[in-house]
Order: C-alpha cells, then sequence, then structure tokens
C-alpha cells in the first residue's frame, strides 16, 4: 500500500493533488502539507513511497524542502530518515528553468508543470511509484541475500571449524612430525609431536623460521629441499635424516616433503612429514656392521675389504689412482694357540689388530680376513716405496713383544704386497697374487715382506709393446669413437651421447681403454689422443644436428693428464669454434681427481670454458674424494654417480645409501644427477625412485658406432614408450612394478 505526502502553501492544490493521489490505487494513502517545516517532522519519523511538492512556497521553496529531505536524520537520531531516497516531483510555472535546476540540484526526482494536467499528474506519479517498489524490491532481495549468505557462511565456517578441529587432533595425535613452511621459510604450521622434539609450543614456532623448529644446520637442509619442491611442484621421496633430541638423543627420521596448494593451484607452503626409524635403522646398522666386521677384532672382514678394492678399482680404472694390497699372515700364531689355548689366542689377534690400526693412516683399511691373516689397503700410493715402507712399519710394530695372561708373547708377520694397477685389475687378482707374495716372504725366512713379481717383466714388456703400438696407430688413424645414449628419465629421450674411445689394434680387433688408456696416460700419449677424441666427437655431433638428428649433448672424457700438459681451455674453444657446434652441445666429463688437484689457473679456464657454455660432469662420482666441497666451490652441471654404486644399489644398503646421498645433495646444490652402468630394471626403479635425472648403461645401449647410434636416434626408442607408459610419480609404486 502506497502512501504519498502532499505539499502545497495553497490549499486549493493541496485538494485538487490529494483528489488525484486518491485514485492511482485502492488503498492508498494520502498525507498532506501546508508547511515545508511540518512535511519534515513528519517525514522524520514515517515512510513514504512518493512526494509531490509545490516550488514557490512562503518559507521554504521546493528546492530547499527536496534538500533538507534528502540530508533528513531519523527522529530518533538514529541513521537517516526512512524517506530520504523516496522520489520528489516538483511543480513549477513553465517559465521556471532556474527553479527546476535548483530543485534537480537538491535531489528532485521529476517535474510537473503548473497548471498541472491531471493525466499526466496520474502517469507521472504511477511510473515513479512502480519505480519506487522495484528499487524497494530489490533492496530487500539484496538484504536477505545478504542475511542468507551471512548464515550460510557462518555456518560453513563452523562446520570448518569443526572438521579443522578434528583434523588438528589427528593431526597432533598422529606419532610423526609434521610441520609447513612458506616460500620465505616461516613454520606456518607445526603439530603437537613435531613442537615437542623442538622443545616448544606449536604457537611459539608458528610463523617463525623453520631454524627455530630445525635448528641452523637442519633447517639450511630442509629450505633447500623445500625450495626444490617450490620449483618443482613435485613432492621428494622419502629421505633418512639423523638428527639429535634437545637433550642429545640421537633420532634417525624418514622424512618426505609435498607441495601444499592453493585454491588456485598454486604451490604456497611445504609440508614435511618425519616418522621416527631410529630403532630399526640401529638394528640394520648393528646387523650391517656384522655383516662387514669381525666379531673378534672388530675390523672389517673379508666382504668389506672386497668392497672397498672395488671402489680403489674404480678410482684407479683411468691410471691416476694407485694403491698397495699388503697380505699379511703371522708368524708362529698356531703354535701360541695350540700351546697357550684360544682365549690367549684371541688375545693375540686383537692386540695386533690394535697394532695395525695404529700404524697405517686414517684413509687406509686394516681387514681381518680369518684365522690369523689380515689385509690392509693402502689408499692412494705414489710407488712401490711407499707400500715398502708401510710394511717396514708394520713388521716393525709386531715385532715388540704382546704381554698377554702373564706370557710375553713376541710374535710377527709375513706380508705380500700387490700395486695396482701393476699387478692386477680385479679384487680376486690382487689378493690373489698378493697372498702369493706373501708365501714367497715367509718362504724366504719369515718377518719380511716381498712385492708380487711373477708377472711383473711381462706386463712391462707388453706395456712397452702397446706403447709402440699406439704411437703408430696415432698417425694411422686407427682410433674410433663408440657413443653410448644419455637417457633423461622424464621423458625416456635420448638427450646425451658418450664418447667412448675404442682402438682398432692390428691384429686384435677392436679395444676398449682398459687394454691401453693407463699406458696412453703414463707416457702422454694421451694427449694427443683424446685431442683427437674432443674433436671427432664434436664433428660428429655437429654432423647429426645438421642432419636434423634430435639435438644431443655429446660427453667426452678428459684425462687429468691433458690438464698437466696442456691447455685445456684453449683446445676445447679452438675445436668448439673450428666445428661449429653450440657450446650448450658439449658435456666435458672430469674425474674429482681433476676438480682437486685443480691450480688456479685450471679452475680459471673451466670456469671460462662453463661462462662459454660447455657443461661440465663429475664423472664416476664417490669413488673419490667423496667431498661436495669442491663441487660447491667450483659450479659444475651434472655429478655422474659410479657404476659400482649403481650396480651394488639393489643389493648392498650402503651403495644404495650412497646414491640416495649424491641424488639428495646434487639437486640441493641444483646439479643434474645422472646414474651409469644401469644394467636391468630393478636399478632403473630404484634410481626413479631417488629422484635421479639420467640414466646410462647397457639396460638401454651398449656404446654404439657412430652410425648405429644415428640410427637408433632416428627410430622411436622402446624404453620411451615404456617410461611414459609406466612413469609413476610415487616412488613405492614405481618399485613395486618392477620398473
Ligand atoms: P667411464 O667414463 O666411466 O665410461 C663408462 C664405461 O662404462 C665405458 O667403458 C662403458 O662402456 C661402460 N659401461 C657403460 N654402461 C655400462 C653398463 O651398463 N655395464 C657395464 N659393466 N659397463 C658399462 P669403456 O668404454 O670401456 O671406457 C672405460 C673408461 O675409459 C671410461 O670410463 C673412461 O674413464 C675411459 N675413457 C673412455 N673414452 C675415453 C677418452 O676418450 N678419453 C679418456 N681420457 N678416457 C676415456
Ligand atoms: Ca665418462
Ligand atoms: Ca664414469
Amino acid at each position: 500500500m502506497a502512501t504519498i505526502l502532499i505539499l502545497d502553501d495553497r490549499t486549493t492544490n493541496r485538494d485538487i493533488f490529494t483528489r488525484l493521489a486518491l485514485t492511482l490505487e485502492p488503498g492508498v494513502q494520502v498525507q498532506s502539507f501546508g508547511d515545508p517545516q511540518e512535511a519534515l517532522v513528519w517525514l522524520a519519523s514515517h515512510s513514504t513511497d512518493l512526494v509531490v511538492t509545490d516550488f514557490r512556497m512562503p518559507e521554504m521553496d521546493g528546492a530547499e524542502f527536496t534538500r533538507r529531505l534528502r540530508h533528513l536524520r531519523h527522529a530518533s537520531g538514529q541513521g537517516p530518515a526512512p524517506a530520504t531516497d523516496v522520489p520528489v516531483i516538483v511543480i513549477t510555472a513553465y517559465n521556471d528553468r532556474a527553479y527546476r535546476m535548483r530543485a534537480l540540484e537538491a535531489g528532485a526526482t521529476d517535474f510537473l508543470l503548473s497548471p498541472v494536467d491531471h493525466y499526466e499528474f496520474l502517469t507521472r506519479a504511477r511510473n515513479l511509484l512502480r519505480m519506487r517498489w522495484q528499487q524497494l524490491e530489490l533492496q530487500r532481495r539484496a538484504e536477505s541475500l545478504e542475511q542468507k549468505l551471512e548464515h550460510s557462511t557462518r555456518a560453513q565456517e563452523e562446520m570448518l571449524r569443526d572438521s579443522r578441529a578434528a583434523l588438528a587432533q589427528v593431526i597432533d595425535t598422529v606419532p610423526a612430525l609434521i610441520s609447513a613452511a612458506d616460500r620465505q621459510g616461516r613454520c606456518v604450521f607445526v603439530n603437537a609431536c613435531q613442537a615437542e622434539f623442538a622443545g616448544a609450543t606449536p604457537e611459539a614456532l608458528a610463523g617463525h623460521d623453520v631454524e627455530r623448529l630445525f635448528g641452523r644446520e637442519r633447517a639450511a637442509r630442509s629450505r633447500a629441499l623445500d625450495a626444490l619442491v617450490f620449483e618443482t611442484g613435485q613432492a621428494l621421496p622419502g629421505r633418512e635424516e639423523e638428527t639429535e633430541t634437545p637433550e642429545g638423543q640421537p633420532r634417525i627420521f624418514l622424512t618426505t616433503k609435498a607441495p601444499l596448494h592453493n585454491g588456485r593451484g598454486e604451490v604456497v607452503a611445504v609440508l614435511t612429514t618425519s616418522l621416527e626409524i631410529t630403532d630399526r635403522k640401529l638394528a640394520e646398522r648393528r646387523l650391517g656392521h656384522m655383516a662387514h666386521h669381525d666379531a673378534l677384532t672388530g675390523l672389517p672382514n673379508r666382504a668389506f675389504l672386497r668392497d672397498r678394492l672395488r671402489r680403489e678399482l674404480a678410482r684407479g680404472r683411468r691410471g691416476d689412482h694407485a694403491f698397495a694390497l699388503h697380505f699379511l699372515d703371522l708368524d708362529r700364531f698356531k703354535a701360541v694357540n695350540d700351546a697357550l689355548g684360544h682365549h690367549v689366542g684371541d688375545e693375540l689377534l686383537r692386540t695386533v689388530a690394535q697394532r695395525l690400526e695404529a700404524t697405517v693412516r686414517e684413509e687406509d683399511v686394516v681387514a681381518r680376513l680369518g684365522g690369523d691373516e689380515f689385509a690392509i689397503v693402502q689408499s692412494a700410493v705414489h710407488g712401490a716405496e711407499e707400500a715398502a715402507n708401510l710394511a717396514d712399519r708394520v713388521i716393525a710394530a709386531l715385532s715388540e713383544p704382546v704381554f698377554c695372561e702373564g706370557h710375553s708373547l713376541s710374535t710377527g708377520a709375513s706380508i705380500g704386497i700387490t700395486l695396482y694397477p701393476r699387478d692386477g685389475t680385479d679384487p680376486d687378482e690382487l689378493l690373489r697374487n698378493a697372498d702369493l707374495a706373501m708365501y714367497r716372504a715367509k718362504a724366504e725366512g719369515r718377518q719380511g715382506w716381498r712385492f708380487f713379481a711373477a708377472a711383473m717383466d711381462a706386463r712391462a714388456r707388453e706395456a712397452m709393446r702397446i706403447e709402440a703400438e699406439l704411437r703408430a696407430s696415432l698417425g694411422r688413424e686407427e682410433f674410433l669413437l663408440y657413443y653410448q645414449p644419455q637417457v633423461e628419465l622424464r621423458s625416456g629421450a635420448i638427450i646425451g651421447a658418450e664418447a667412448l674411445l675404442r682402438w682398432r689394434r692390428p691384429g686384435h680387433g677392436i679395444s676398449t681403454p682398459g687394454v691401453f688408456l693407463s699406458i696412453a696416460e703414463e707416457t702422454g700419449l694421451i694427449v694427443p689422443i683424446n685431442e683427437w677424441v674432443l674433436r671427432e666427437a664434436c664433428r660428429q655431433a655437429e654432423q647429426w644436428r645438421a642432419e636434423g638428428l634430435a639435438p644431443v649433448r655429446v660427453g667426452v672424457n678428459l684425462s687429468p693428464v691433458q690438464f698437466r700438459r696442456q691447455d685445456v681451455r684453449a683446445l676445447v674453444l679452438r675445436v668448439v669454434e673450428e666445428t661449429g657446434l653450440p657450446p650448450d652441445q658439449l658435456d666435458l666429463e672430469l674425474t674429482e681427481g681433476i676438480l682437486m688437484e685443480q691450480d688456479q689457473a685450471t679452475a680459471a679456464g673451466l670456469q671460462a670454458l662453463r661462462a662459454r657454455g660447455i657443461r661440465i660432469s663429475v664423472d664416476d662420482f664417490g669413488t673419490g674424494y667423496s667431498s661436495l666441497n669442491y663441487v660447491k666451490n667450483f659450479p659444475v652441471d651434472r655429478l655422474k654417480i659410479d657404476q659400482s654404486f649403481v650396480r651394488g644399489m639393489t643389493s648392498e644398503p650402503n651403495d644404495a645409501a650412497i646414491v640416495r646421498t649424491i641424488v639428495e645433495l646434487g639437486h640441493m646444490l641444483r646439479l643434474q644427477v645422472i646414474a651409469e652402468g644401469v644394467e636391468n630394471e630393478d636399478q632403473l626403479a630404484h634410481l626413479r625412485a631417488e629422484g635421479c635425472d639420467e640414466v646410462q648403461g647397457y639396460y638401454f645401449s651398449k656404446p654404439l658406432p657412430a652410425e648405429e647410434f644415428a640410427r637408433l636416434l632416428r627410430q622411436p626408442q622402446p624404453w620411451q614408450r615404456l617410461e611414459r607408459e609406466t612413469a609413476l610419480p610415487d616412488p613405492s609404486n614405481a618399485l613395486s612394478q618392477g620398473m
């Protein structure tokens, strides 16, 4: 029902307008006033749907009235009056244009000319009333919507709050350390378990730097891993972490990291979950120690020794690392054991073990092979003399009498020594030959040492022959390169090729570097040979590129000898220039030895190459100094996990741990990690689970002659399809699939 207010100082007009207004619709209410002030008083506490006012009035004109109406406060003093937005019709004379302007400015809605045409009055009034209804209806709907929204968000909030509380309870009761950190490294969430471990409350940790939660060292590590998750948007597979409680108790955790997304799918935080596995790990370690150590003396056992030899051999494959193996047998031990009993014999063995350990350097390994046989791996020896010196010291240490249960026992030892690479190239051969040399020492009157010498002459003669043949072959172009594909795990695509040197040795078919590399290095022949390798590899890669094959980065092995004798930087730049290969398609494979030994000039040279875009990989990573310091100081692009670890990773926990560490550290330093020597699906699955970036090995392909490699590049690779189909983000799935 509409209410209409009429304001006019003349009674006749008021009556006319009132009558007209009453015909507008049934039930309409009309309030009429002659005095604007009175009308305003009424309007301050009543609502109305239309105001019709005359312009010319003695006290206050229609414009001023409208202005005051628009600004009218409610009679109660609280807020605006109900009629402030009501439509206002102002009635003016035809020539009152200036008045109309004033009325409009004051907020009038419409005008009628006086004398008023009845029909026009009714039409305008009806239109304005309809507008008013619509306006009120809209307002009402908006209000109800707002109310509904308010209500529903309140309900939702309550529900959310309830489920959040439930979730928080769950998260606080699971026996795991859970926290999340944002891009700035601040804790956004810490569960009770994690807070307790850090010796604080969740409230005291939230919003603070993760350092408060993890301590400086772990925080730095955690941040680096978080950065990786932010960058890739991918979860990190679980990895083991050792840490301490605030009381200094060692704890081992299996820690995983996963991205947390906001509504738009952006990673806003990284969730870190750590499960404690201390007991399991310690048990595992005890078992591992038992498997690799001798219970009586606590020394490494034969299995451990073979492992160590394997590693030394991996390091030595290039000829820039030599080591000695001492095989040691106690003299007169059996007599002591028989005469004085086992416990005295045991005591004697323990004392011998201690003295041996005290005689060698930290990097050497003393092992007990069984009975009264011991062995020493003397790492990084520079010639036979150094090995002889150690043998002398060992014999001196063991010739001091041992006091045991009131007996003064004198024992001694005979030692056989083999040198790598001179006396053998695998663990068994070295052990066998050292054993033979030891018997020779015993036969020649105990308490002494002998080098293994039987094969020495033959080997020396063979070496001389190879050297002469190598020289001749250099001029006759009897070298060639094989290429082994390097596959990107994510895509299954061939993205690189390692160039591997082969020698078409007259009368011997095609020889691998094992046969001739150490001789080429000793004689310096490797310098011209490798210069050829570099040029040929770059030429070949550029040719493939020109033929339109998918671009592959070509890997070239450099020898430490080159760095000693040649300006490697100048050579590489020259070859890249000559062949036209884009520098970022060349990948130089260097050993840890080269990076460790480099002087400032070589370091600068390598830096310069990198600055030109040439890639640098650390080959055989893990076999050398196992120190990442030089990698940190010298920015390389890629770590190549040595094949000995890849081979052992599915059976030896040690090797698996090393692989994991290399991948992790590599990624922390933003390096690519490639594994070589991948021979089967198990190894591949493991490497995938560890997050390795690239792989190379017989599983994909043996090294191939250039034409065959090009053929491989042209055809779709069978494993490429396989990778895509079975590429699973979850490592446990990948493992169970036997990928
Ligand atoms: P590397 O750099 O570690 O090269 C990898 C070696 O592992 C190659 O042996 C390759 O054939 C082999 N290999 C690849 N995949 C597998 C696998 O799945 N299982 C097994 N058991 N072996 C695999 P290769 O060609 O006999 O080379 C031996 C070493 O000779 C190389 O070791 C590298 O250190 C050196 N070398 C090769 N070419 C050159 C060269 O042009 N210059 C220099 N200075 N050294 C070279
Ligand atoms: Ca290599
Ligand atoms: Ca290698």
